[in-house]
């Protein structure tokens, strides 16, 4: 799998850290059960998803818009 770094362009997957989900509303407060959910509990979706990878190489955080399912890449930009 090739993934578009929006600095280097496309860039083999050995190259990348998968970081996980990209939107997850982070709990606020004292730990509670949503706090465990939180850091524990992971959706695993079949077909889209936007996924948060570290490209290591020129350090840049990456969102990545592909399918979970036939690992189609829909497409990515930096992270802000
Ligand atoms: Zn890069």
């Amino acid at each position: 799998m090739r993934i578009p770094c929006p600095h280097c362009g496309p860039r083999d997957l050995r190259e990348f850290t998968y970081k996980g989900a990209a939107l997850m509303d982070r709990p606020t407060g004292d730990w509670s059960e949503a706090w465990d959910a939180y850091l524990h509990l992971r959706d695993n979706p079949a077909g889209r998803s936007e996924d948060l990878w570290y490209h290591g190489p020129c350090g840049t955080w990456v969102l990545v818009d592909r399918d979970t399912v036939n690992h189609a890449i829909h497409g990515a930009r930096a992270a802000q």
